[in-house]
């Protein structure tokens, strides 16, 4: 029998998974969404959140060891949340999000541009290359960045934006996370 029973305040936090709401509106159970900080698995209620939570944790290392990193912004339909998928590593001009997670709606891809030796600042760094924004295009989804500068940047294709602000913005337009559009 274990002497330790004391029924105290337990010490560590309680993550999503462990609290539990009823909506008696509905009739139903759902999860109820506390975040702590940004953690893969996380819920969200936009994709820009989702997508500024990754960028905040990724960029740092992506900063430290000067390469890209990559993953995926998606919706789940049964939460109506917007989840970040765990940054893939990849090299000092390229990254890879590998796939959406199955079942999910893709949202878009979130990327980071790498830090660069003392010195060897790269301007373009500080914006979507225009691969980065062809793939976006090619999937009419958005595309998220988070560059060595410390921008945090949401690019929308044209597809993608309200019918009277496509023709200022022929191809698409960037936006910064950290202001609201
Ligand atoms: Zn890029």
């Amino acid at each position: 029998m274990a002497d330790n029973q004391n029924p105290a305040t337990p010490s560590t936090p309680l993550r999503n998974s462990d609290q539990v709401l009823t909506d008696a509106s509905l009739q139903n159970v759902v999860p109820e969404v506390v975040i702590e900080g940004p953690r893969v698995g996380a819920a969200y209620d936009s994709a820009d959140e989702a997508a500024l939570a990754a960028l905040v944790l990724i960029e740092p290392v992506s900063r430290k060891e000067m390469r890209e990193y990559a993953g995926w912004i998606y919706f789940n339909i049964n939460t109506r949340k917007y989840y970040f998928t765990k940054a893939r590593r990849g090299s000092a001009d390229n990254s890879d999000a590998g796939q959406p997670p199955a079942g999910s709606v893709p949202i878009g891809v979130y990327h980071t541009h790498g830090g660069r030796p003392a010195g060897k600042a790269v301007a373009t760094d500080e914006q979507f290359s225009e691969t980065d924004k062809f793939k976006a295009i090619a999937k009419a989804q958005l595309a998220f960045l988070a560059t060595p500068g410390g921008q945090f940047l949401r690019f929308t294709p044209k597809l993608l934006l309200p019918e009277d602000e496509q023709a200022a913005n022929p191809v698409g337009r960037v936006s910064s996370l950290l202001v609201d559009q």
